[in-house]
This record gives structure tokens, C-alpha cells and sequence, in this order.
């Protein structure tokens, strides 16, 4: 019999989920996972919510975040597991993003408005108050201004980094984030790094760095990751010994992604709770 999933990324309404953290446990409740690692954008302000919702279910919660972080003008996303919510360095690194994303969605809708009947307090009515802001909020609201069908093709359209409305936030880079996330005794994997194809995303070189500088895992599981992107991952999780992780990316309504989708191994788990110092898995 197969393993109950272990789905180690997923998101609440905390950053750009549909669901909030205590309906995403009653999902992956639901679903019949084994574990779930909340991973919200540039918070952590779900974790207390989570461990309150796994009591008494029998499900395993494993708190993390997706840290925004940017290598030239690559979005890339380091998935952190376990570590010190409290840790002030990363703390701030985290209020940090949260803010410089906060105005860059505001300039963002500035422009879209020239253009369209749609406003900030239009966006501010897609999110709860504190969440991480990102374009899917701004989507929401795209939608709900009948000026897009759903998220997908909002993201297709108006908010597409080439439409003109665009712009990137400040984010810290790879490197500098993997270091944060071990100094707070965490686990840094890097999130979905083959979405376009064999030797994209990032460089031979780049990934030494990253080892180099304390990365321990990647998701080479997610629906994103290309089939041949995939196999150079695991190419090189083989060579430096890293952890490997299968993951839904799971948005509630937001994105097509299922919870359990994909699974990650049981062992390479063991090894992700073996390596962090910050924090421990919550058994429901
Ligand atoms: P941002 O970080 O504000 O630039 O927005 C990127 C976020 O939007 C990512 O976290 C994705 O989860 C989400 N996203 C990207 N593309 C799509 C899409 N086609 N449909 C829904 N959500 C998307
Ligand atoms: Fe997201
Ligand atoms: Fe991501
Ligand atoms: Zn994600």
C-alpha cells in the first residue's frame, strides 16, 4: 500500500492561498495526507492557527515559509522548514518583503487603474489585513471586476511581467536567504527551480553557490518542474547529497494544484526534521 502523502508546500490566506490556515488542515484532512508543511509567502503569521487546527486530527504539521528571493531577474522561491519563527534577522527579512511587496502591488494597481475600473481598496477587499500581498490578490480582484475570467488568466493578461504594469519587489538574494533560514535553524529547499526546461532557472554554477552556502534541499516533485528539469535535479541532489521533495504547491481555489498531488519520501522528510535546529513537527 502507498504511503498516506506527505505534501511539504502549500498556502494559506496568510499570503496567497484561498483558504485559511485552520480550512487548509480540514482540506489536507480531507485529502488523507499524512503530513502538511504550511508554507505561506514571506509569513509565518499561520503557524499558531495550523498547530491549533492538526489537535486531535491525526494529520502532522510541518511550519515553514516560501522566502521571496531574486538572483538577476529571476524570481526564485527557497522553501524553509522548521526554524525559528522568532529569529530577528529573519524576522526582519521577512517584515522587510512583506512591505517592499505591499507597495510595489499598490504602484502595480496605480497603473493597471489608468487603464481599467479597478482600485487599491479593490485589492484590499481580496486579502485578509496582514496578509502577504502579491499580484494573485491583485487578480482577485481583476476577477471580481469582471475583467478577468479567473487568476490564471488575469496572470496571462494584465499581469503578465510583460503587460506594461509590471514590476518586480525587492527581495534578498538566493544566497543571502539560505543563510537566514540556517542561522534560524532551518531547512532551506529550493521551490520548483526547473519550470523551463533542462538548463534554465539557474545556472551549474549558481546551484554550486547555493550549495556552497548551506542550501539541503529541492523540490523536484511540482507540477511546474519540466520532465527533463526534473532529471538534472535530481542529477544534482545525487552529486551534493541533497534532499529531495515532491509537492503540490497547493492554493486552495487559487491554482489548479491539488493537495497530494505530489509526495515526498518518508525518509527525505526524516532528513529535513534531522537537520532543523529551529523547530519541531506538530502531530495532530
Ligand atoms: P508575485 O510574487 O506577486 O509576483 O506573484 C507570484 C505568485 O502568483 C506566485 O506565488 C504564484 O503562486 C502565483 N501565480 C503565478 N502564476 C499564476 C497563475 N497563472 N495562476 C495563479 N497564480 C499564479
Ligand atoms: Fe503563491
Ligand atoms: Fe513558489
Ligand atoms: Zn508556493
Amino acid at each position: 500500500m502507498p504511503h498516506r502523502p506527505i505534501d511539504l508546500h502549500t498556502h494559506s490566506s496568510v499570503s496567497d492561498g484561498t483558504e485559511t490556515p485552520a480550512e487548509l488542515v480540514a482540506a489536507a484532512v480531507s485529502a488523507d495526507l499524512a503530513v502538511v508543511a504550511l508554507t505561506d509567502h514571506d509569513s509565518t503569521a499561520g503557524w499558531a492557527e495550523a498547530t491549533r487546527a492538526v489537535a486531535g486530527t491525526g494529520l502532522t504539521l510541518v511550519p515553514g515559509m516560501e522566502m521571496s528571493t531574486r538572483l538577476g531577474m529571476n524570481s526564485v522561491h527557497m522553501l524553509a522548514y522548521l526554524f525559528d519563527p522568532e529569529d530577528a534577522a529573519l524576522v526582519a527579512e521577512t517584515a522587510r518583503l512583506r512591505d517592499s511587496r505591499l507597495h510595489r502591488a499598490e504602484r502595480i494597481v496605480e497603473r493597471i487603474a489608468a487603464d481599467y475600473d479597478v482600485s487599491w481598496a479593490d485589492v484590499l477587499a481580496q486579502s485578509t489585513p496582514g496578509a502577504t500581498l502579491g499580484r494573485p490578490h491583485i487578480a482577485d480582484a481583476l476577477v471580481a471586476a469582471g475583467l478577468a475570467p479567473d487568476r490564471s488568466a488575469a496572470f496571462a493578461g494584465i499581469l503578465h511581467w510583460r503587460s506594461g504594469y509590471y514590476e518586480p519587489h525587492e527581495a534578498p538574494s538566493p544566497i543571502d536567504a539560505i543563510r537566514l533560514i540556517r542561522a534560524a535553524g532551518g531547512v532551506p529547499v529550493i521551490a520548483h527551480p526547473a519550470t523551463r526546461g533542462r538548463d534554465t532557472n539557474i545556472s551549474a554554477r549558481s546551484f554550486e553557490q547555493l550549495v556552497e552556502a548551506g542550501l539541503l534541499g529541492v523540490e523536484v516533485r511540482h507540477r511546474e518542474n519540466t520532465e527533463a528539469g526534473a532529471e538534472r535535479l535530481l542529477e544534482l541532489a545525487a552529486r551534493h547529497d541533497l534532499i529531495t521533495t515532491g509537492s503540490s504547491d497547493y492554493h486552495g481555489t487559487g491554482k489548479p494544484n491539488r493537495l497530494g498531488e505530489n509526495s515526498t519520501d518518508p525518509e527525505q522528510l526524516a532528513r529535513i526534521v534531522d537537520a532543523a535546529t529551529g523547530w519541531r513537527p506538530v502531530e495532530g
